[in-house]
């Protein structure tokens, strides 16, 4: 009679309080938080799934051991001491059986597993504390009345660069790195003050997005150039195209420089981004390497941080440009250009 009595409490004490989503490092698991004497309580399950753990319960000691490499957590029913890694810790409660399903009090996860097991996490949090130290300057080319290459069917150059450098803008972002855009619309700006927004904000990369175009209407896929003497007449054109304002005379230079020159730190530095764009890219997009290059390009010889041109794709190629028109192909090479950025930082 008296322990009937007992467990009629205990079904009135063991209420539902909230909902609750448990963030572990082997994902997020929704569940409830149930109160039992003013203690919080948690599933044992959710934990074990969030926390990736692995349950073994002993039924002659009525114990429970979570694994995961490097960590063991034991508890025993009815008892509100847990020992981590042979270190005791007083529960806000025992662990306690309802509906046949055992429950831990929520400080198991505040004061252990998070301590023990959030490494990952906080692994992350320090590389993203780190990439806040850093700043990238974004340059979508052209602008305006400068609309650089065309296609028939719609595909403009600056409106196509500009969605690509928002879009890597915004994942840079997320990733706790600091981005300035040359332009965040469609203006005009020259070349001389998209260099000085680079130096004036001592960015730490120079990234110029650019879409190509080519005589020959079947030539397609992503290159990506660093400062450089071209080894080619078609590096040549294209230097002529995406310096276009400067053209007004025979020579592209207007800076008196007869020859580009770079620090071979720098040079090092920026074909190393360019390559990891260049590789990323084509994971994200399943585009066609055309590999990194030298090229003269005015944003190159008048920045001094490492600075890449990425040519993302052909507005003279039919399908290519198509391609370029689609929000998720350009999600795609936005995705690409961001990874190359965080693997230059990263690595
Ligand atoms: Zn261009």
């Amino acid at each position: 009679m008296k322990k009937v009595f007992f467990l009629f409490i205990v079904f009135f004490a063991f209420s539902v309080v909230s909902g609750f989503s448990l963030n572990g490092p082997a994902g997020r698991v929704e569940t409830s938080i149930y109160k039992s004497y003013g203690v919080p309580y948690i599933d044992i399950n959710s934990i074990v799934k969030s926390f990736g753990l692995v349950l073994y319960w002993n039924p002659v000691l009525k114990e429970v051991k979570l694994e995961a490499p490097g960590f063991a957590l034991l508890m025993s029913l009815n008892n509100r001491y847990a020992s981590a890694n042979g270190r005791t810790f007083d529960m806000s409660g025992p662990m306690i059986f309802h509906n046949g399903i055992l429950y831990v009090p929520l400080d198991v996860k505040e004061q252990v597993l998070d301590l023990y097991m959030k490494t990952g996490d906080s692994a992350a949090g320090n590389k993203r504390a780190r990439l806040q130290n850093f700043k990238v300057v974004i340059d979508p080319g052209h602008g305006g009345e400068n609309i650089g290459a065309r296609n028939k069917n719609g595909a403009d150059e600056k409106t196509i660069v500009l969605d690509i450098a928002k879009k890597v803008m915004a994942i840079l972002e997320k990733n706790g790195l600091q981005v300035v855009m040359t332009r965040d619309k469609d203006v005009f700006l020259k070349l001389s003050k998209r260099c000085d927004i680079a130096q004036s904000e001592k960015a730490d990369l120079f990234i110029s997005i650019h879409a190509n175009s080519a005589p020959a209407k079947s030539v397609t896929g992503i290159e990506t150039f660093v400062l450089g003497i071209p080894t080619s007449e078609v590096i040549k054109s294209i230097e002529e195209i995406e310096d276009g304002e400067l053209a007004l005379g025979d020579s592209i230079y207007t800076n008196g420089q007869s020859e580009p020159i770079d620090s071979a730190k720098r040079k090092r530095l920026s074909k190393r981004l360019a390559c990891f764009i260049n590789e990323e890219v084509v994971k994200s997009a399943q585009v066609k390497n055309r590999g990194v290059k030298e090229a003269r390009f005015y944003v190159l010889r008048n920045t001094d941080m490492p600075a890449v041109l990425v040519e993302v794709g052909f507005i003279s190629n039919a399908d290519e440009s198509v391609l370029l028109l689609h929000e998720d192909y350009r999600n795609k090479i936005a995705q690409g250009i961001a990874s190359g950025v965080l693997n230059y930082f990263q690595e």
